[in-house]
């Protein structure tokens, strides 16, 4: 049988402190490459997902490391992606507040070929900790109104969701390429 690989870009994106970078370590047991002195000033990891007998899905995971503090990326950083993660903290409000700028900007960077935006998951992390600083009827009302594919409550401490949340990313990547 013939194998076929979907690659697929990933940005990785939100507030700093928020645990983008503790996820993908958490999600990729594999392959992690550090690449500090990249000019764009981002890690990249790749994990791949058995998909199916003869297909497999590649995900390569685009941490920015230390830009967050721009709430707006470069647009090198955005080119080709295919999907996002939006990541906040829901003991931090402002990370929750942040993450209306990041959408706008991934919006107005990254789109797909017909025009429509990339596909992204938005992720309550920390969910491990209380109190939250942001209600669930925020969170649901915010997802739905910024056009996002879903939005789940996370613990990259707790490893709680977290292959869940990707695993929808990637099938909403798989029906859209
Ligand atoms: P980044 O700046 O977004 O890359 O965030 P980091 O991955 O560096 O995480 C920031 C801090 O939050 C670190 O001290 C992590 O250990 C902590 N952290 C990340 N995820 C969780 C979580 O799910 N629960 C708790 N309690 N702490 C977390
Ligand atoms: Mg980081």
């Amino acid at each position: 049988m013939e194998s076929h690989d979907h690659l697929f870009k990933v940005l990785i994106i939100g507030d700093c402190r928020v645990g983008k970078t503790s996820l993908v370590h958490r999600y990729v047991h594999e392959k992690f490459f550090k690449s500090y002195k990249s000019t764009v000033g981002v890690d990249f990891a790749l994990k791949a997902l058995a998909w199916s007998d003869t297909e497999t899905v590649r995900l390569q995971l685009w941490d920015i490391a230390g830009q967050e503090r721009f709430t707006s990326m470069t647009r090198i950083y955005y080119k080709g992606a295919s999907g996002c993660v939006l990541m906040f903290d829901v003991t931090s409000i402002s990370s929750f507040h942040s993450c209306q700028k990041w959408k706008e900007d991934l919006e107005s960077k990254a789109l797909l070929v017909d025009g429509n935006p990339i596909p992204c998951i938005l992720l309550a992390n920390k969910c491990d900790l209380s109190p939250w600083q942001v209600s669930k009827d925020d969170v649901e009302t915010f997802s739905k109104t910024s056009g996002f594919i879903a939005w789940m409550e996370i613990s990259v401490k707790d490893n709680r969701n977290i292959t869940e949340s990707l695993r929808i990313l990637a099938e909403n990547m798989m029906a859209t390429q």
